[in-house]
């Protein structure tokens, strides 16, 4: 049994409590700071509106049922990372819980629950240098939102798929970058083995920064209490930290209790009331998401599950494929193209062709009015220039005839025409083939592929021969 802890930075540009800007990653240390997020005496912290407004859209995505009333609280721990002598969290009165999420799983779909998703406040930065600890505050109350789920995930791959879900549902509802190397997307495991039909005891795995981590540190953890189970020993209620370049968990304490942080709720704060109005509002924001998107895809472009898999992977790839399937209505054409050609470029090139050019191009390819190489020739030709189609086919005279079976009909005619000449050719005259290829070209206005030409020209004559 797996139960995941996810910690994710909402993207707002100042931090949760203060005016502070939460947004500046690269700035010197200790730049963004006040007495409020320093944790200055009597500094009085005052909620952010706007990430309250990204919690509950999150809230919403994850089909979770908000709180009328919820409360902040204060998590007691000393830590260098926390001047305070607290975190500002919610405890007994989260923002939301009691949601879900669909997983799809070697084609079957299942559902883990989400047992809470609450507000709370990021610590301060440790570097750890040249044997000396210093603190950035920059980081110190910048907002996060803490997912927990149920102890529902039942193997190391399901927890990374999970965790790749999440992060895909809280891109496209635009709440959160979750850029897992820049630390805005963390996460904690539970897991627990039991070899019989009683409940195990529970260890708790920290420090996995990568999805092949998270999966990596669940699969040693799962052997290590197989093994410990299997020679009849207890399994202890650690936490453990994972080292990725060792591939191993070590322990770091006794795993605390939530009796440990002594939590209390935070009086320098009123409760948070949110109601129905303010709930509905946000929900008329929130897109399609991926799920009612997939299932949208398959009934209105009949596409295979790997393209739509693909495709739906990203918002702003999905937008783009449908408002090309708006220019051009071939789904599975579009989709080909989408995946040879945009898919394998940069991040920020994949999207730099207007949906309507690329669709032109589709077409144009499809009428036979440019040949597949030219087309793809085009895309990049596109993105590379900013130029729209037309002006590049105009300028470098593009429409070339290289799509066989116009060639074919061209070369059919002159060969009709210039019966001497393929008399000649036969007889072993090979200059005759130069005069034969200039007929055709004479015959198209240049436009004629030279290559695709004589290609075909050598097959007719070859044919006849
Ligand atoms: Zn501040």
């Amino acid at each position: 049994m797996i139960g995941l802890e996810i910690h994710a930075r909402l993207r707002t540009r100042t931090k949760l409590f203060c005016g502070c800007r939460a947004d500046q990653f690269d700035a010197p240390p200790n730049t963004h700071t006040c007495p409020v997020c320093l944790g200055m005496p009597g500094a009085l912290p005052v909620l952010n509106k706007r990430v309250v407004d990204l919690a509950i859209r999150a809230a919403l995505a994850f089909h979770c049922k908000i709180g009328e009333r919820s409360i902040f609280a204060r998590k007691n721990y000393f830590y260098p990372d926390l001047p305070k002598g607290y975190q500002i969290s919610q405890y007994d009165e989260p923002l939301a819980g009691g949601g879900r999420v669909e997983l799809e799983l070697n084609g079957r779909s299942r559902r883990v629950g989400i047992q809470r998703l609450h507000l709370e406040e990021d610590a301060a930065k440790l570097i750890h240098e040249g044997g000396r600890s210093l603190v950035d505050f920059n980081r110190a109350g910048v907002p996060l939102i803490e997912i927990v789920t149920e102890p529902e995930i039942h193997s190391p791959r399901e927890a990374k798929d999970f965790l790749k879900k999440i992060r895909q549902i809280l891109r496209y509802i635009g709440v959160s970058q979750v850029d897992m190397e820049k630390g805005e997307f963390r996460c904690d495991a539970n897991i627990s083995l039991s070899l019989e039909a009683k409940e195990g005891t529970r260890t708790e795995i920290k420090n996995m920064n990568s999805f092949r981590a998270v999966e990596e540190a669940l699969a040693f953890e799962e052997g290590r209490q197989r093994e410990l189970l299997l020679q009849g020993r207890p399994v202890e209620r650690w936490t453990l930290d994972w080292d990725a370049t060792k591939g191993r968990a070590v322990p770091m304490r006794s795993k605390e209790e939530s009796e440990d942080y002594r939590y209390f709720p935070e009086p320098d704060l009123v409760p948070l009331v949110i109601d129905l109005r303010w709930q509905d509002e946000l929900r008329e924001t929130l897109p399609e998401l991926p799920e009612e998107r997939r299932r949208r895809w398959r009934e209105q472009f009949k596409l295979p599950e790997y393209d739509i898999e693909l495709l739906t992977e990203e918002r702003k790839i999905a937008d783009y494929f449908e408002e090309a399937a708006r220019h051009y209505p071939r789904p599975k054409e579009i989709s080909n193209w989408m995946m040879s050609e945009l898919l394998r470029m940069a991040p920020d090139e994949r999207t730099a062709i207007e949906p309507a050019d690329f669709a032109h191009i589709l077409r144009l390819v499809d009428e036979g009015r440019i040949n597949r190489t030219t087309g793809k020739e085009l895309i990049a030709a596109v993105i590379r220039t900013g130029k729209s189609p037309e002006e590049l086919i105009a300028e470098g005279n593009l429409l070339q005839i290289s799509d066989a079976g116009a060639l074919a009909q061209t070369v059919a005619a002159v060969l009709a025409d210039n019966p001497q000449a393929v008399a000649d050719y036969k007889g072993g005259r090979e200059q005759a083939l130069g005069f034969l290829l200039g007929q055709v070209m004479r015959k198209t206005q240049g436009k004629a592929d030279p290559q695709a030409a004589r290609r075909i020209l050598l097959e007719r004559l070859r044919d006849s021969l």
